[in-house]
């Protein structure tokens, strides 16, 4: 064994085609390192187009039978699933937490969130009963969901465990065939849930693993065999791959970046606000979809500010604040906050810099509050993914709206206020998808579904919850008569 394999904590991360560990054609691997403190955790292995042929093959087979299983059988194993990942659950909370560095106690909503993704999953079978009706007499129509075929989801680091649920559950129990491929940053824990997934009695190829990079994304958007993708991740590369896959007239839903606005008016809360605020820009030490970017002050907002800064030094590195993903990113977080500081924006709280104690080889920043922050700035106007919080500061709600509605994306917004009126004002006005009225993070809960607007989704439809349905089934309409005595009218 070399030294490198020796020096890793856990095995080489290989794909899962058929229902167990396959080693890739592809010999590119890369290393992958722990944020928390920079151990080497694995290596994974970069699939190639050939790696994918392998898996798609076994996707495509499976769906033969699986496709054809009663739905309500199909759910058996998800409720299986379901207690295996509570068996499990230490395990995969510690797996999330290494590869990704949020602490534990996210890790643990990751996968709480996972088991409540797969319980909504396991009622669908009372979620798509069609629709019947005799349209004329003796002339009955109906409508059935079928399944697509071969499907692929292709997913972030920033939730190493729950956005694949997001698509695992829904898209197998609704009949498709999976080939997921997870971020090569954080291949570990997806590899973990197929694994648990053959245990619960998935038949082999219904749920593969292909791990890779660029390369295989584009493989998969091109792929003949591959009906629909879905994909989680940046702006940038949901464009590309929502171009791609659609250009090769495929079914694409592609969820982008986000910069979130809390609009926050004078007459908030103060501790509620503050404490809110403070939390969602920096759980997952702000590396979350749905995280805070920008708070925009309306009127004199002073004293809330001031509470903020006091919450926002209660978040400790280490301790309730995890990791980034990367040097990369810890870098490019520190630039975006040296930029407003260089632009003129007052820096209340100050994360550059941070070390942790036995863990100096980790990536933290530590929760950074900047105020008096303009719209050109570019902390106003692009992702940080940092446990950063830029205050922008308007006269009046229409100015803060403006400021919300210019910004490109529209994951969420929220607004924190004791006003009905006020709240109700911009709930119809703020352009995003995903609303808060005084929550800081405002995730819908199954059976509501999720994703946003603008350049944070591209393809109709959300990701998860009822919504769903509509992305991985198609709709068959069937018309019929059994009676020939029926008299014949204009349409029959
Ligand atoms: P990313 O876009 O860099 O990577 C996402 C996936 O795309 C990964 O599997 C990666 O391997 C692949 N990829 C990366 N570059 C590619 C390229 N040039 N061509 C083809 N594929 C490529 O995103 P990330 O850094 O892993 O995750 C963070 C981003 O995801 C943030 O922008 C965040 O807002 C977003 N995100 C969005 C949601 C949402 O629901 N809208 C949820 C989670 C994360």
């Amino acid at each position: 064994m070399s030294n490198v394999l020796s020096s890793m904590k856990y095995a080489q991360a290989n794909n899962y085609v058929g229902g167990k560990k396959v080693n890739t054609f592809s010999q590119r691997v890369l290393s992958v390192e722990s944020p928390l403190d920079g151990s080497l955790l694995s290596e994974v292995y970069l699939s190639s187009a050939q790696d994918l042929a392998q898996a798609v093959a076994a996707a495509k087979k499976a769906f033969e039978t699986w496709s054809k299983m009663p739905i309500k059988a199909r759910v058996q194993i998800f409720f299986r699933y379901r207690n295996l990942l509570e068996k499990y659950y230490d395990e995969l909370v510690q797996l999330v937490h290494e590869e990704n560095g949020k602490t534990i106690d996210e890790s643990k909503a990751e996968i709480d969130k996972s088991i409540e993704l797969c319980e909504f999953a396991c009622s669908m079978p009372q979620l798509i009963t069609g629709e019947v009706m005799e349209v004329s007499k003796g002339v009955e129509c109906r409508t059935e969901h079928f399944p697509l075929g071969v499907v692929a989801s292709i997913v972030p680091f920033n939730f190493p465990a729950m956005v694949p649920n997001w698509t695992i559950p829904n898209a197998l129990v609704l009949g498709n065939t999976m080939i997921m491929k997870p971020s090569e940053m954080v291949p570990l824990s997806t590899l973990r849930l197929a694994e648990i997934l053959t245990e619960a009695g998935l038949p082999d190829g219904v749920f593969n693993v292909v791990n890779g990079d660029k390369e295989i994304v584009e493989a998969i958007c091109d792929h003949p065999d591959i009906q629909a993708v879905s994909f989680v991740g940046s702006t940038k590369v949901a464009k590309l791959v929502y171009q791609r896959a659609t250009s090769h007239l495929k079914r694409c839903l592609a969820l982008g970046g986000a910069k979130n606005h809390l609009i926050v008016l004078p007459d908030a809360h103060v501790q509620m606000t503050a404490s809110n605020v403070a939390a969602s820009m920096s759980g997952c030490a702000g590396q979350r979809c749905m995280a805070a970017s920008a708070m925009v002050g309306v009127g004199n907002v002073d004293h809330i500010v001031a509470q903020l800064v006091e919450e926002a030094k209660k978040i400790v590195p280490g301790e309730n604040l995890g990791a980034v993903i990367s040097k990369t990113a810890k870098e490019r977080i520190e630039r975006f906050i040296g930029e407003a500081e260089a632009q003129g924006a007052k820096i209340l709280l100050d994360g550059r810099n941070t070390t942790v104690q036995n863990a100096e080889g980790g990536y933290y920043v530590g929760p950074t509050v900047i105020d008096y922050v303009t719209p050109d700035m570019s902390v106003a106007r692009e992702e940080i993914f940092g446990p950063v919080i830029s205050i922008l500061r308007t006269k009046d709600i229409d100015e803060a709206l403006a400021i919300e509605n210019a910004n490109p994306y529209g994951n969420a917004a929220a607004v924190f206020t004791q006003s009905g009126a006020w709240a109700r004002y911009v709930m119809e006005n703020a352009s995003a998808g995903m609303i808060g009225v005084n929550i800081g993070v405002p995730v819908p809960r199954e059976p509501f579904s999720f994703g946003g607007w603008n350049e944070s989704r591209f393809g109709t439809g959300d990701i998860t919850g009822k919504s769903s349905i509509e992305f991985w089934t198609k709709l068959k309409k069937t018309t019929t008569k059994w009676n020939p005595e029926s008299k014949t009218n204009w349409m029959s």
